[in-house]
């Protein structure tokens, strides 16, 4: 750059300095030429003039007894050399004749050839002054006629310019000696000014440099205030901005980057070609897979959207996707379109979700059927009831209506238990807390049931532990839960069967455990014994007057005491199931109500 811009100064300057020195020589030369020749006229006019008088008079007035006019006029004018400027070498006068313009006498000999008749000697010969200057000639003439007694002659002046071109010839090496001395000066001033120009705008280069190659800490110094001082001045404006906003860009991204990392939904950004360029570990972890640069849209996601139409849609296209028995949500869309776009896949696990939309589905249709059958019963007995009214004996009429007060008994139970599931879900349910004795309860329970399990010839026994601590919990619900439970065992186990209701108390909660020797729960059943409205044989359940809703009721009554239910693993035939409370009632007693 810097030599570049040096010889472009150096090719100005010379330029400069030859154009000027040409038009300065030039007119130099062509002022010289056009003075002399202004000279000589005005020289000629002065000394033919009428202020000249003597002059004129030698020439016009013959001497008496004059035989030769043209040797006297020589003589005359041979004494005015001086005045016409007549030197006798480049300015000759000649005196012609007035008629024919031969050559008479003159301060020279003849031309070879006589005196070549000009364009002034013509109007000399015509009687007028010629005094008219020829600029394409290379001579200088005048001619004035004059009258001398009764002859008439032409003086004729002629000079051929010598004087001013050897003045010219002695001025052009001047010119170029001055043209010399203008380079040289030229070149040293470009120099100089190359210094002053090129050394700050050098500056500014390196430190464009060093900002394109990302230092934007520099700072330059501002040494003048010409444009290179305001040029400098942005430059160190634009990059300080420029590092602001690269530390704006740059927070951001930091921002996105822990955004991403830290998100429990999946993302994949993919650019306009397909690359993978950005995943986060969610993504990896949801998909079952490590990324790689090599892995493409096509590959991941090509079967759910081409990459084209995903990047042409407004807003965003969603998909689902089974991975490992996950269920995942995937929400693909476009950003930033353009050159520099791409498309991003938003990775939402939804199995949760979704099994609990099909919980709810089931649940509706559970409750749906569970009601039907009540209600179709209820239909077709008021029905046979109605037909046969009069001609039925009252035996039957009674029995048909004690189904239908049963049937309305078991719907009143089941809407009972939804509500008392709904108050649960809603968080509406309060629990009334207060002390009392767990045995008590235990106990209390036991005195319940035993009329209902002797008329099943069931064995019930009761083992309790000397001290029991008084527990905090609701106790109505507590009892409820007992209640429950033993009211299965003694349900679910054929006449004659054992039941132990066993109680006692370990790291701050009592326990309270029903065993039979019934006819126990299916392995695979035994996870789903707290679902709602799961029974392992429905026939036998709705019989004996279950809503299936039960067990799910007993397990949220002891999470809401922050308690347990469950299955005990065991040997054998039956079932075993265990309560569990905390001694001192749920720790979060507030978000339960008192
Ligand atoms: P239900 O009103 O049908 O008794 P529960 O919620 O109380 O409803 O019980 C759910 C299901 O669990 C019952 O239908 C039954 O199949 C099974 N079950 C409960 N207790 C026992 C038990 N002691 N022995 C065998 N099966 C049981």
């Amino acid at each position: 750059m810097r030599r570049s811009l040096h010889m472009k100064l150096v090719l100005i300057m010379v330029l400069l300095i030859v154009s000027l020195m040409t038009v300065v020589g030039a007119f130099l030369m062509n002022s010289v030429t056009g003075y002399y020749i202004n000279d000589f006229y005005r020289q000629i006019a002065s000394a033919f003039g009428e202020d000249n008088v003597d002059f004129l008079q030698d020439l016009q007035i013959p001497t008496q007894g004059e035989t030769d006019g043209a040797a006297m006029l020589d003589e005359v004018l041979a004494a005015y050399v001086g005045v016409l400027g007549v030197d006798g070498r480049n300015r000759n006068y000649y005196v012609l004749d007035g008629v024919t313009g031969r050559f008479l006498a003159g301060s020279a000999q003849e031309p070879e050839g006589g005196v070549q008749i000009t364009p002034n000697i013509s109007a000399a010969l015509l009687g007028e002054v010629g005094l008219e200057s020829d600029a394409a000639a290379d001579y200088m003439d005048a001619a004035v006629p004059i009258r001398r007694g009764e002859q008439s002659y032409v003086i004729y002046i002629l000079d051929n310019r010598e004087t001013v071109r050897s003045l010219n010839g002695e001025m052009f090496p001047l010119i170029l000696e001055a043209l010399a001395l203008g380079l040289v000066i030229s070149i040293l001033l470009s120099f100089l000014l190359s210094k002053t120009m090129v050394t700050p705008l050098q500056r500014l280069t390196d430190g464009l440099q060093e900002v394109a190659a990302g230092d934007f800490s520099k700072k330059l110094e501002v040494t003048s205030r010409d444009e290179i001082g305001q040029l400098t001045e942005s430059f160190n404006s634009m990059a300080g901005q420029l590092q602001n906003t690269i530390a704006a860009v740059r927070n951001e991204r930091n921002k996105l980057d822990t955004l991403f990392l830290h998100m429990a939904d999946g993302v994949v950004a993919f650019d306009r070609e397909g690359k993978v360029i950005h995943t986060n570990p969610a993504a990896s972890r949801m998909l079952r897979r490590a990324f790689t640069q090599q892995d493409s849209y096509g590959q991941l996601f090509g079967d759910l959207f081409p990459l084209e139409e995903v990047e042409q849609v407004d807003g965003h296209l969603s998909a689902e996707r089974m991975v490992a028995g996950r269920c995942l949500e995937l929400l693909l869309a476009p950003f930033a379109r353009g050159d520099q776009g791409g498309v991003l896949v938003l990775i939402h696990d939804v199995t949760e979700q979704r099994a609990a939309e099909q919980t709810r589905k089931d649940f509706v249709a559970n409750v749906s059927h569970e009601l039907r059958t009540p209600l179709t019963n209820i239909r077709s007995y008021a029905e046979t009831l109605e037909e046969g009214l009069g001609d039925m004996p009252a035996e039957t009429a009674k029995n048909f209506l004690t189904v239908i007060l049963n049937e309305t008994d078991r719907m009143t139970h089941i809407v009972q238990d939804l509500l008392t599931l709904s108050r649960f879900d809603s968080g509406r349910s309060e629990l009334h807390l207060a002390r009392f004795p767990f045995a008590e309860a235990v106990q209390d329970t036991y005195q319940a049931v035993i009329l209902d399990a002797q008329k099943h010839a069931h064995t019930v026994r009761l083992e309790l532990p000397d001290k029991l601590p008084e527990v905090l919990a609701d106790q109505e619900r507590v009892m409820q839960v007992m209640m429950n439970i033993v009211s299965n065992a003694i349900k679910y186990t054929p006449d004659g069967g054992t039941i132990t209701l066993s109680a006692g108390v370990r790291e701050g909660r009592v326990w309270m455990e029903v065993d039979d020797n019934g006819i126990g729960i299916p392995p695979t059943d035994r996870e789903r014994i707290f679902e709602r409205f799961y029974r392992v044989d429905k026939a036998r359940s709705r019989q004996s007057g279950g809503t299936g809703l039960g067990l799910s009721i007993a397990k949220e009554i002891a999470q809401l005491h922050e308690g347990d239910l469950y299955l005990v693993d065991k040997q054998g035939p039956g079932l075993t199931i265990r309560l569990e409370l905390p001694v001192d009632g749920p720790r979060k007693e507030d978000s339960h109500g008192s």
